[in-house]
């Protein structure tokens, strides 16, 4: 092949990626979405269902991280936030499998994770000069039988968390709670969808129209419609980013 075959073959190829990030290249870690904040960059990648890790600067920070997740092309993170006791949220052996030393793990008190930061609703602490809020998450009508909920109100942590001058919301598993419409100024969400357990992508939607956040990511999305979220959000200015998290 010449090499001016080749150039075209590969500036497509650049252009591809650029305009469609594939899931595959997300996946692996080759390419993250970026937000540009102060101090440089923040880097998103999505890695599996509820499961990401965000970056900004010497921070790395991994979110619910879960052996279904490939970590391989990955930074170890600096902090692991931990949303709640349910399998899709904490794996105790991948926490360990990917933790350094002197990584900071910050969880609700319920998921038991020796050593851990514990947080509760409603408290911030910073860790590593990271400012961390937890925010309620819970069920207001949805469980597994009459008078039960998936989450009890004060057990799970969503999260906000500060960086470069950017607040970031990773609502953990969560219907649309007083606590979620009455976020301000959120630049970021990561919002879930997914029956029965949370929300279905109208009322998901219907969510974030209430706290406005700049750009929100649907994940913990397993089956649901993502083209009902997206379309539901149309005109709203609202930057609705779709990834797929299900690719190894
Ligand atoms: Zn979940």
């Amino acid at each position: 092949m010449s090499y001016a075959i080749r150039f075209v073959f590969a500036a497509a190829a650049v252009c591809a990626l650029a305009v469609y990030p594939s899931a595959q290249t997300l996946a692996q870690g080759k390419l993250t979405d970026t937000i540009p904040a102060s101090g440089g960059n923040i880097g998103i990648q999505p890695i599996n269902h509820a499961t990401l890790q965000i970056t900004h600067g010497d921070h790395v920070i991994d979110v619910d991280p879960v052996a279904q997740g490939n970590y391989a092309n990955l930074v170890a993170p600096d902090i692991i936030l931990i949303t709640d006791i349910h399998g899709d949220h904490l794996d105790l052996a991948t926490i360990a499998k990917l933790k350094k030393a002197n990584t900071k793990i910050v969880a609700p008190a319920a998921a038991k994770i020796e050593g851990a930061i514990v947080i509760g609703n409603g408290e911030t602490k910073t860790v590593d000069g990271v400012s961390i809020e937890a925010v309620p998450m819970y069920n207001l009508t949805r469980g597994p039988a009459a008078g039960q909920f998936f989450h009890d109100k004060g057990r799970g942590n969503g999260y906000i968390v500060t960086l470069g001058g950017k607040r970031i919301y990773i609502a953990g598993d969560t219907e649309c709670t007083p606590e979620v419409k009455a976020l301000k100024n959120i630049d970021v969400a990561f919002v879930p969808m997914n029956l029965p357990y949370t929300m279905p992508p109208s009322e998901a939607a219907e969510c974030v129209k209430a706290f406005k956040p700049a750009i929100v990511y649907p994940y913990h999305y397993r089956g649901s419609n993502l083209d009902e979220f997206a379309s539901a959000l149309k005109g709203t200015g609202i930057d609705v980013r779709i990834r797929d998290w299900y690719v190894k």
